[in-house]
Formats: structure tokens, sequence, C-alpha cells
């Protein structure tokens, strides 16, 4: 099975100088996206918690503090000219705000006709025009409502699906969709969410989808990687995952689900929410070794003071916690 993108017992810290005080995003963090199997897998945690350091390390924005980010089994910095623009095609973005993305002065057409120029996918300007209208419109786009017209002129949801149809263009292998509907009314949520289930199902597009929200990583994701502090807790596949949670940190999350009992009192939504605590998560990032849940979980123990290692609980499915500690490490 060949691996497109791999990340490998990546850690990143921030502030590394003499007087800046240091921040621990990501510990040992490993894993891949496989190209022969397309699947779409849930970031799932708070702010904080180290998803959005993972979009950047995939993408190759910032270099890991140890480890290595392989693009086809090769270290990303170790990329001839070559191999580095097809990693440019093969692993695109799609932004929390795509407001940030546009340049105002200019019309969407831009963001669009510039991947088609730079990546050589049309031999005039027709063409161009051809090869854009076909991807507006796979996107549940009209081309006559969409291009001409400068961001403003476009709703929330059209800006958000231009983004898609701009990293669709380039046949990607690879999309992280980083928050892609946390800007969006809810009437847009499902059409976008369904875009990006096309993509994965149609286009034969992996998806990382890095989100806040459990009910909508429940909805699209097959896998799910539930992060807290910069380490997993838990990670499988979507459905064992929420319906049987093992992780205290996920048992936690899953027990903020409105029940539809009329006698159950609804407590909060399924957005994960920052910890309730004294403790930071910079306090315990920086140089605490236990585990990270610690000061949260009620199953605390003595041995909690030592990180636990992943546990493998299933075949698809490991677990960063004590309480598994009978089951063999991952
Ligand atoms: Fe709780 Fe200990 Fe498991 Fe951490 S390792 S989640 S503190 S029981």
């Amino acid at each position: 099975m060949a691996t497109l993108v791999e990340l490998r017992n990546t850690s990143k810290t921030f502030g590394t100088g003499w007087f800046s005080r240091k921040t621990v995003a990501l510990r040992d963090f490993s894993m891949a996206v496989d190209e022969d199997e397309p699947t779409i897998t849930a970031l799932v945690g708070e702010s904080g918690s180290g998803k959005t350091t993972i979009a950047r390390l995939i993408l190759g924005l910032i270099p890991p503090t140890t480890g290595e980010v392989l693009y086809r089994d090769k270290p990303l910095l170790e990329l001839s000219r070559t191999e580095r623009q097809q990693f440019r095609r093969d692993v695109q973005v799609i932004f929390q705000d795509p407001f940030e993305v546009y340049n105002p002065f200019y019309k969407v057409d831009h963001a669009l006709h510039l991947p088609v120029r730079k990546a050589g996918l049309a031999s005039s300007r027709d063409e161009a025009v051809e090869v854009i209208e076909g991807t507006l419109r796979q996107v549940g786009l009209n081309p006559r409502d969409t291009l001409g017209r400068y961001p403003h002129q476009l709703s929330g949801g059209q800006r958000q699906r231009v983004m898609v149809a701009r990293a669709l263009l380039l046949s990607p292998k690879l999309i992280v969709a980083d928050e892609p509907v946390s800007m969006v009314d809810a009437s847009l949520r499902a059409t976008i969410l369904e875009n990006l289930r096309q993509l994965n199902t149609e286009f034969g597009i992996s998806i990382i989808y890095i989100t806040h929200d459990l009910t909508t990583a429940y909805e699209i994701s097959e896998k799910i990687v539930v992060l807290y502090r910069g380490v997993i807790a838990e990670q499988g596949d979507v459905v064992p995952v929420v319906q049987e949670p093992e992780h205290p940190y996920t048992q936690l999350l899953i027990g903020s689900i409105p029940m539809p009992d009329p006698d159950q009192k609804w407590q909060q939504g399924l957005e994960v929410v920052a910890p309730s605590t004294d403790a930071t998560a910079e306090t315990m990032t920086a140089d605490y070794a236990g585990c990270q849940f610690a000061d949260r979980c009620p199953h605390a123990m003595e041995m909690c003071s030592e990180s636990p290692p992943l546990y493998q609980t299933a075949s698809n499915r490991v677990v960063s916690c004590h309480l598994y500690r009978e089951e063999a490490a991952a």
C-alpha cells in the first residue's frame, strides 16, 4: 500500500529561544495517509490540542521540531523541485475563513486562474475558462453567478465552495480541510460537508477534516483522532470511538451529547470545549511528563504521573490511557 503523506513521531515546540517560554504544541504524533484507500479522517480537539499544528506540518508550512514529515516516503525537506511541485498539487488545503484567502482587489476568477496557469492545466484562456467552469459546476456553483464577481459580492458559502473548486482543479490526492464549516451558517454546513464527502467518494480524494465539532466529525468521517493538549487521546474508526468511547476525555466529550430521552436534562452541545480547570494547557505541556488529562480525569492514579503509551484495544483502535495497560502497547 503506497503512503502519500506520513507524520512519523513528529513533535512541535514553539518558543525555543533562550528567553521565550516553551509551548509543546504536539508530542510524538504519527499518522499516515494511504494513497490507495481514500478516507475521511477527523482530527478533533479543543483549541490548543495540536490539530492546526498537524495541518501545518502536513502542508509543509512549518518544520517539525523532532520527527519527520514524509511525502511518498521522502522527507519534505529533501524533495526535488519537481517532487515539491507534485506535492503542492497532491496536497491541497481548504481554510476556515475563505475570505482571508482572497485578495479583495481581484475578482474570484483570479484565485481560480492562478492554479490553472501555474500547473499548466490549459493551453489557452478559453480552455482555462472551460476547465474552471466545469469545476465550479462540480461543486454546485453556477459559473454565471460566481465568475466576474469580487469576494465580498459572494456569500460565505459560495466563497467556501469556490475554495473547494480551487482545490479540486489540481486533482489533489489529499485535502486538509481546516474548520471549513465553522464560519458558515447551518443551512450551508450540510452542503459543504456534502461537497467534502463527494470529493472523497467520487474523486477518490482523502480528506483530513479538522474540527472542534464532534457532530460533523461523526457525520462525515470514517476515522477519528481525538487530540488533547498535543497528544492522541484516542484513535480509531469513528463509529466505535463515538458510540463506545474508551479514553476518559472522549467519554467526557460524548457524555456531553444531548440525549433524546425527554427525562434527561440537555447539557452542552457536541462542541469540544476548553477545559474548566485551574491548570492551563501551557503549564502542563511545557515540562509535565505525565498524562496530559490527569488534572481533569476522574480515574487519575499514581502511575498517571508517567505519560501513557498508546494501547491497542482493538485492531483499528488505540487509546492513550493507563486504564488499558493490560492491552499491548501499539
Ligand atoms: Fe486518566 Fe490516568 Fe488514563 Fe490519564 S492515564 S486518562 S489520568 S486514567
